[in-house]
């Protein structure tokens, strides 16, 4: 066994073989403490001091990331939203931005946020579109070049090594926003990422009981710290009961996004063409424009988000989501139930959305189930 690399499916089940020596657990504890006693000598005693720095069970579900991604380093945040935000915040004043222009909508008013006060100079490119990203690009200047793949909720693609090259020939870093395909799928730091970010809420924990936020990187480095501190002082480390239910959901991953891929694929397969839909956006379709690129980036594991656009009006699509009886009519994503939303009610105005879309999460469910729950509201929503 020694030499032996076991796979990440072995390593992530066990939680990297963890065991307690004192006790003989195979399961690691909660630790709670929010502070820390200091050593005899009065020095600190490392590496903790204050909750609000670092905790056990945190660096535990960390590790099991880094280990994931083949990252230097991880950091886990209390959402998605604050480790993006430290991201943002650890950019130098005035700093130049490169976001694609649809996007997870939190991010984009952050980033829309920030633009109008002035502390970011943010461009946007059109979503997947290299030749716009490499003409927006300012060689010495731009700082960070932010993407999202696939993106919300049009779930376009976006070829990660290609966005790299541009964005290290300008000398910028490269984020990634994988959230729809996790680690287990896509590898963005092997493809040529800087940071890469996960919404934790969705499928790393995947039983959506957690919010979570997760970075890691290639290599740490003084700008790593200052992201480090600012978690530090702004208190957005996550907490450590969150930290062990990530940790119980993450032995999981594996096999959960399987399933909602082996769904997703026939449920997808079954919805295109139907005469009540006018478009099935899914990167696992052959029809998709990204199609080549998605199976390169996540070796056929696409996961479970895909959305559609109904036929008729705006009221027809709300009226669809509403008349589901299996899927929740809720936000969010990855968990193991499926859910339903009209993108337009949840963004809001100012964001480019179809009028007419529904996203869709698939989750672990028995996929004729979800493809019955799905026909049956169509139908109702139509006034069959
Ligand atoms: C959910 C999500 C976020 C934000 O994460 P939270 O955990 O909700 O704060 C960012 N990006 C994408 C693509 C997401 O789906």
């Amino acid at each position: 066994m020694k030499n032996r690399q076991l796979s990440p499916a072995t390593r992530l089940a066990q939680a990297l073989h963890y065991l307690d020596e004192d006790t003989g657990a195979i399961i690691p504890a909660i630790h709670p403490s929010a502070t820390y006693v200091r050593a005899n000598d009065y020095s600190e005693r490392k590496p903790y001091i204050y909750r609000r720095d670092s905790n056990q069970t945190t660096d535990h579900a960390e590790a099991i990331i880094a280990d994931l991604e083949g990252a230097a380093d991880t950091m886990l945040f209390a959402s998605g939203m604050s480790a993006a935000s430290a991201v943002m915040d650890a950019l130098p004043a005035r700093a130049h931005v490169l976001a694609p222009d649809v996007m997870y909508h939190g991010v984009l008013q952050q980033f829309q946020k920030l633009h109008a006060l002035g502390r970011l100079d943010v461009t946007y490119y059109s979503t997947g579109d290299l030749t716009a990203m490499q003409a927006a690009m300012r060689k010495g200047q731009t700082a960070l070049v932010w993407v999202e793949s696939p993106n919300n909720p049009d779930w376009d693609v976006t070829d990660i090594a290609a966005a790299a090259k541009i964005a290290h020939d300008a000398g910028a870093r490269l984020f990634t926003d994988c959230t729809g395909t996790p680690p287990c799928c896509t590898r963005a730091l092997e493809l040529g990422a800087d940071i890469s970010f996960h919404s934790a809420t969705k499928y790393l924990n995947g039983h959506s009981d957690v919010t979570a936020g997760a970075l890691s990187v290639r290599e740490t480095g003084d700008w790593w710290d200052e992201v480090f501190n600012i978690r530090k002082l702004q208190g957005t480390v996550l907490q450590s009961f969150d930290a062990f239910l990530l940790i119980r959901g993450m032995r999981t991953l594996i096999l959960r996004v399987e399933r909602a891929t082996q769904n997703a694929l026939t449920f997808a397969a079954h919805f295109e063409g139907h005469p009540l839909v006018e478009r099935v956006l899914y990167p696992g379709l052959p029809s998709h424009p990204g199609h080549e690129i998605a199976k390169r980036q996540t070796g056929g594991m696409y996961g479970g988000m895909m959305s559609i656009i109904t036929c008729g009006t705006e009221q027809t699509a709300i009226d669809t989501a509403l008349a589901c009886e299996v899927f929740y009519p809720a936000t969010s994503l990855g968990g193991v139930e499926s859910l339903i939303e009209h993108r337009k009610t949840v963004s809001g105005e100012g964001f480019k959305v179809h009028p007419n879309l529904l996203r869709i999460s698939i989750g672990i469910e028995d996929v004729d189930d979800l493809i019955v729950d799905l026909e049956q509201a169509l139908t109702r929503a139509a006034g069959g």
